[in-house]
């Protein structure tokens, strides 16, 4: 075959890749940049219980819309109880707080990959920057992720490639590595200016994140997952993401609205064995008494509920206790603050 017509049935292949949207700016500039050298791409987004997209700042951003912006279809992955099984144990630990990263990005290069494969993508891309994050986004990382992926080469990262070795695709020629971006670090200055290149007129916001970054939910998930054998369930997991919460003994938690909508959502997460308590004749919030229980820890319970209240702090209240649907009534003055601070997660 002549070099003429290699060039040809080079030029003639257009190139697929999967993309892993969060709808943040970065994968957005990712996907971007591959489409203006003319490569197809089907996007996927991952939720996991922490998260609502993949991490490039994208939680609670708009993926499907992004999506439909970009013109790309869109497949949402849901990691539920097998997300859990993996933040129990992670092989390759936390990062400062509850974040198993290295695991984390595995689980969601392993959903592009199978969806690579699925529909005979060449490539997968991703928004990731060198160094941006410190526990997933160094080489050493990277290089780990691919490694337990089977994704070694597979994986562009359009946004830093030229700061990265080549990719499969860059080395046959699909994407042309010249035109790849060599961003890195923390520092945003570099998206922008693509953003501009691009016309995007107001860029995502850069905050956001993934609540096992947090400091105060981490020690949540730490007192959580150190009370089971096996695993919490996702009932559990959604609990964490509101109120006050007091371990009362190894098995029994106390959960504490803090506001209306908290109260809405703590009943709605009530489940069977769970206790209601609120105060009665008072403004107040909602609480869930979870695990196993004696009549003195609901009367420490309800003590906290009243703590929360408008019920008088010098004297005693009626509080409504509620147990698979039946009531009783328990009468008792508010907690004091060191109690309560005491056991507070
Ligand atoms: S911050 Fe880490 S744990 Fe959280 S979604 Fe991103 S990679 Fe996963």
């Amino acid at each position: 075959m002549s070099q003429q017509n290699v060039d040809k049935s080079v030029d003639e292949k257009k190139p697929k890749a999967v993309a892993l949207l969060s709808g943040g700016l970065d994968s957005s500039l990712a996907v971007r940049m591959m489409l203006e050298q003319g490569v197809e791409i089907e996007a996927v987004a991952i939720k996991t219980p922490f998260c609502d997209f993949d991490c490039g700042k994208g939680c609670g951003h708009r993926v499907k819309e992004v999506a439909d912006e970009l013109g790309i279809k869109l497949k949402t992955v849901y990691f539920g109880e097998e997300y859990l099984r993996m933040l129990k144990k992670p092989k390759y630990g936390y990062g400062s707080g509850m974040n198993p990263c290295i695991d984390c990005r595995a689980m969601m290069y392993n959903a592009a990959r199978e969806h690579m494969e699925k529909i005979g993508a060449d490539l997968v891309i991703t928004g990731e920057v060198l160094f941006q994050r410190p526990m997933s986004q160094n080489s050493r990382a990277l290089q780990i992720i691919e490694n337990e992926t089977g994704m070694e080469g597979k994986v562009l990262r359009p946004l830093s490639a030229k700061n990265l070795p080549p990719t499969d695709a860059e080395k046959s020629g699909l994407v042309k590595r010249e035109n790849m971006g060599e961003i890195k670090g923390r520092s945003r200055k570099g998206q922008l200016v693509m953003a501009k290149h691009f016309g995007i007129a107001e860029p995502p916001n850069a905050a956001g994140g993934c609540l096992l970054t947090d400091p105060a939910f981490s020690k949540r998930v730490e007192d959580i997952m150190e009370r089971f054998d096996d695993i919490p369930s996702l009932n559990d997991i959604e609990l964490l993401k509101v109120g006050r919460h007091f371990r009362l003994t190894p098995d029994a938690k106390l959960v504490v609205g803090r506001n209306k909508d908290e109260n809405e959502m703590i009943k709605a997460l009530v489940t069977e064995g769970d206790i209601m308590i609120e105060a009665k004749d008072h403004v107040g919030p909602t609480c869930i008494l979870r695990g196993k229980h004696d009549d003195a820890m609901v009367a420490t319970c309800a003590a906290i509920a009243l703590r929360y209240s408008d019920a008088p702090k010098d004297s005693e209240s009626k509080v409504r206790v509620t147990i698979d649907g039946s009531e009783r009534e328990v009468i008792t003055s508010p907690a004091d603050s060191s109690l309560a601070d005491a056991i507070r997660i």
